[in-house]
């Protein structure tokens, strides 16, 4: 018996552990009862990673950005940007715990401090793309430094990851006919978002859990930042809960192009398109 209590003991200390740092403010949900996670019931029929290159190579041809993808399948795209960094490692044992796929954004200039948590995030339930070199503003640059931004973050990204990197994120969403022409050049597709959590622009987790729980749709793809706590805060109280409640499928950015792609009219009316 003082063994079996012992246990007890032992498992509620480490539950509260891993619900977080014991914050008072932090709301009190079945997820800090329960941290254990299942594999999710409902198994998506994923593309194959043929069917997810050919996606790429077709809408990098096309050369129109991507906001979000089709209306037919509960799938969205958690997106992460501006990593690898302090944060990644708690990123991505929150998402792997519930068996949740995702897609990164890279900041070259973040590689060689962090080389090992890009490695990590490149593994299984992962997609990673190109955030450019240093995160400027690339409207403001003429198109030679531009290309300096993307491709040298593009080849460093790749010689950790060992893989082609053919989804580009511009820094605050801001591209031009040249970021755009050096992006098709370089095969790969822009992808912007249609959901803004605005964790970015300091919302706190209540606020960011808000702006996605209630502005998501099936083909969303939803615009976070890796290395913030009260990003990792909403994640894990509220916004994971709330796809599962909701049986929304997360995907990466890749199969939601391949297994669930913007029509041509989306495309054309940008954001727009992903309206309800
Ligand atoms: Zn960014």
């Amino acid at each position: 018996m003082a063994s079996a209590k012992a246990t007890l003991t032992l498992f509620i200390v480490v539950a509260f552990l891993m619900a977080g740092c014991g914050s008072s403010t932090e709301p009190a949900t079945k997820e800090t009862k329960a941290p254990a996670a299942k594999r999710p019931t409902t198994k998506p029929d994923l593309p194959t990673a043929a069917e997810q290159t050919a996606a790429i190579a077709k809408f990098s041809k096309l050369g129109r950005p991507i906001y979000c993808g089709g209306k037919a399948k509960p799938w969205v795209a958690l997106t992460f940007d501006d990593g690898p960094g302090p944060y990644t490692e708690r990123v991505l044992a929150l998402l792997n715990r519930r068996h949740i796929r995702r897609t990164f954004f890279i900041n070259g200039k973040n590689v060689a401090t962090y080389r090992d948590a890009l490695r990590h995030e490149a593994r299984s339930r992962s997609a990673v793309g190109n955030h450019t070199w240093s995160h400027k503003l690339l409207t403001s640059l003429d198109a030679e430094e531009q290309k300096r931004e993307i491709i040298s973050s593009q080849r460093a990204i790749a010689r950790v990851t060992g893989r082609p990197v053919n989804l580009f994120r511009p820094p605050y969403g801001a591209h031009d006919k040249y970021t755009d022409r050096i992006v098709r050049r370089s095969g790969a597709v822009t992808i912007l978002w249609d959901i803004d959590s605005e964790d970015a622009l300091g919302a706190n987790y209540k606020e960011i859990s808000r702006h996605v729980k209630h502005g998501f749709r099936p083909g969303s793809i939803i615009l976070l930042h890796e290395n913030r706590g009260q990003t990792l805060r909403a994640l894990k109280y509220t916004i994971l809960p709330a796809l599962k409640k909701s049986k929304v499928i997360p995907v990466t950015v890749p199969e939601m192009l391949a297994g669930n792609p913007p029509s041509t009219k989306q495309l054309r009316r940008g954001r727009d398109g992903c309206a309800r």
